[in-house]
């Protein structure tokens, strides 16, 4: 045996893989493995990281298999050497060591660690309904527009990397940067997407700081042909969650991945977010949409229903257009209303019903029993933070605290399911159906649950009618 065997063995297995997996997985996943040695038929190679090498063993277990076998026999094995990250907290790059991770010597011989789940684990998401042909295109958001097209047309080759979107709330920001990520995919299915709001990138990287898994969160993303994070100011003053960010940027900008990000104002108006990064997010092209002008409104109105299959009268249109004047995603929350309460009214879309919806809503606003006021009001009580309840967190104690808030706004305010969801971190009505569900049951099932509620009930009413 010569010294350079593991590499030959390794190489001819190549041969064999690249024909059975496509161009991207290959250059993605199998050439970053290293051959390190053999010994008899015990093929060993290292892998970048622990999530590199979940990731073989939940894809490609067969197509190793084969591999191995045509070239080193039937019974060979291949044993992994993983470099994790040490547990090191300095700055980058991160400290790796390697480790060896001997195989088991059971039948298959593939599983030299326990299976694992990767918890930060996420697939693109992305809201297949968000694309180019739903987004209305206005003055307010034109440039924008034909910026982002051009992005998804060509991604990360054009001087548009990054790509800056900024502007208010809901005027439209993760609906384009997702129509970028639907074109690209729809027009090249085998690039990998990633969505992600700011928020859950900062909570799956602290989770995989926790856990050592740092090595494996940054690569999850470096798989990536291109990135959307969203809100990216909410990493303002997340110092670590930046740093990590910060590598990933220069590396899949080094790659000509795409980087897409979404901000609620511009770069430079960021508040503790490290110069370096400002400074990158100027190098590609900043992008703003503004505030939906009437036109704008009255186009998206007019859209939608008729993709709904509703009929909507010119004037109702214009007061809807002229009445909701705080964002869209209001505005379509007002108009699933209106639609939904002519469905099960049996009436007839007209100015009168479109009065008669809006008045509940704006009730709504008025009342001293607001979404803001059930949500600190139930956060207290149940002793967790409120800022929570508005977001995805999946923890148990933030769960039933948020369905007890969704269930008070069922009850105290006029909200539609849909707006309620809204209110809670973009959920759609069936999760707040679902929440009312579990609360009545928890109410049935646990007393002092049920003392609980009961007691905000109170709380509730007595502020409603003093
Ligand atoms: P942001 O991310 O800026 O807060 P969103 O992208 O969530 O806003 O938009 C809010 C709602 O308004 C979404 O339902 C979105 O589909 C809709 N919307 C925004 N802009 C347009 C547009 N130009 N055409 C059609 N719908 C739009
Ligand atoms: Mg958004």
């Amino acid at each position: 045996m010569t010294e350079d065997d593991h590499k030959t063995a390794w190489s001819e297995c190549l041969e064999i893989i690249r024909n059975d997996v496509d161009a991207e997985s290959f250059k993605t996943w199998f050439q970053p493995i290293v051959p390190l040695r053999i010994n008899g038929d015990v093929l060993t190679v290292q892998v970048p990281s622990h999530f590199f090498y979940e990731w073989l063993e939940e894809h490609f277990i067969p197509v190793l298999k084969k591999a191995i076998k045509t070239v080193l026999g039937p019974t060979a094995k291949l044993e992994y050497s993983v470099i994790v990250d040490s547990g090191n907290k300095s700055h980058s790059p991160i400290a790796v060591s390697i480790v060896n991770k001997p195989t088991p010597s059971h039948a298959n011989g593939y599983s030299p660690f326990a299976k694992k789940q990767a918890t930060f684990l996420v697939e693109a998401r992305l809201n297949p309904s968000y694309t180019f042909e739903t987004f209305i295109e206005g003055d307010c958001n034109k440039l924008a527009r034909t910026f982002g097209q051009t992005v998804a047309k060509r991604p990360g080759v054009t001087s548009i990397n990054p790509f800056m979107l900024y502007g208010g709330v809901g005027v439209g920001k993760t609906h384009l940067a997702q129509a970028i990520g639907n074109d690209i995919v729809r027009h090249s299915p085998e690039r990998k997407i990633i969505y992600v709001d700011a928020n859950e990138f900062s909570n799956q990287f602290l989770n995989a700081a926790k856990d050592i898994k740092i090595e494996e969160f940054q690569n999850y993303y470096l798989q990536a042909d291109a990135i959307i994070l969203d809100d990216v100011q909410h990493l303002e003053g997340r110092e670590k969650t930046l740093e990590i960010f910060f590598n990933i940027f220069n590396q899949m900008h080094q790659s000509q991945k795409q980087i897409i990000i979404t901000s609620d104002k511009p770069a430079t108006m960021l508040k503790n977010i490290p110069e370096r990064l400002v400074s990158r997010f100027k190098w590609g092209l900043t992008a703003d949409i503004q505030e939906a002008d009437f036109e704008t409104k009255l186009a998206i109105i007019h859209t939608k229903v008729r993709n709904d299959g509703v009929d909507i009268p010119k004037d109702v249109a214009e007061y809807l257009a002229m009445s909701v004047d705080t964002n869209l995603r209001d505005m379509e929350g007002v108009l699933n209303s209106l639609v939904l309460h002519a469905t099960l009214l049996k009436r007839i879309i007209d100015l009168d019903l479109a009065r008669d919806v809006l008045k509940n809503i704006i009730k709504e606003i008025q009342t001293d029993v607001s979404v803001d006021y059930i949500q600190k009001t139930v956060a207290e009580a149940f002793q967790v933070d409120v800022e929570l309840l508005k977001q995805k967190v999946k923890k148990r104690e933030i769960v039933i605290p948020r369905q007890v808030s969704m269930y008070f706004c069922k009850r105290f305010t006029q909200l539609t399911l849909a707006l309620i969801g809204q209110n809670f971190g973009g959920r759609d009505h069936s999760t707040v159906i679902h929440a009312l569900e579990s609360v009545e049951d928890l109410m049935k099932a646990d007393v002092n649950f049920r003392n609980k509620v009961e007691d905000l009930t109170r709380k509730f009413k007595s502020r409603m009618n003093p």
